[in-house]
């Protein structure tokens, strides 16, 4: 089955992306993906063992925490994709007090085996204008140079998660008043990946 891994940074606005794209899936009922989103995964996880009230509580848990979270959501999300085409949100990178904690680290990619990796990116203002508006979730506040810094970040994480599993790496712009063209972008990969079934494995 195809596994693609939609990243963005918080803001860049992956899950708006890829629910539009799924909206122009109707036409074609063969093509199904089934959508999940990392996150939801680890704050269900997370809750379980009542470690945090809230998803944006979980960026601020003691490294060694969301390590474990995240294999234990990890090892959730491989067994559904045993059986379906599925589409994941995660992040490439989650920003916390000691740096940058990768989102897919090597023991995850050697679990999930994906076949594509998306990124989902909008320009800094767009990301900070966003993030602002955003009044449903705890977003960090970040000046410019940091934003910019952690967009970078993700781009050269995505290519070592390339380089560790022989994926690609595809880059779409989700700029303002350009939804439906990122939606496309999306569908088009989608129907690609479904159409060649690649077998990186
Ligand atoms: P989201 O709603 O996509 O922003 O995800 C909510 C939270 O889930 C993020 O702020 C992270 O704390 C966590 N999260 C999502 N994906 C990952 C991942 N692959 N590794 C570690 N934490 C993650
Ligand atoms: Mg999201």
């Amino acid at each position: 089955m195809v596994l693609i891994v939609v990243t963005g940074m918080p803001g860049a606005g992956s899950s708006t992306v890829v629910e539009e794209a799924l909206k122009l899936k109707r036409g074609k009922e063969s093509i199904v993906f089934k959508y999940m989103n990392y996150g939801d995964v680890m704050y269900e996880t997370a809750m379980e063992t009542g470690l945090v009230a809230n998803r944006d509580e979980m960026r601020t848990l003691p490294g060694e925490k969301q390590r474990e979270i995240q294999m234990r959501a990890c090892k959730k999300i491989s067994k559904i994709s045993e059986s379906t085409n599925l589409i994941i949100d995660t992040h490439c990178t989650v920003k916390m007090p000691l740096g940058y904690l990768p989102g897919l680290p090597e023991h995850v990619l050697r679990e999930l085996k994906p076949d594509q990796f998306v990124l989902i990116e909008a320009t800094t203002e767009e990301i900070a204008a966003r993030r602002q508006k955003d009044k449903t979730r705890e977003r960090d506040v970040e000046d410019k140079t940091s934003i910019e810094e952690h967009q970078f970040m993700n781009r050269v994480m995505s290519m070592a998660y390339a380089c560790l599993t022989g994926a690609s790496v595809k880059l779409i712009g989700n700029h303002d008043g350009g939804l439906d063209k990122a939606a496309e972008e999306f569908f088009v990969l989608m129907n690609r990946l479904s159409e060649s079934e690649p077998k990186l494995y």
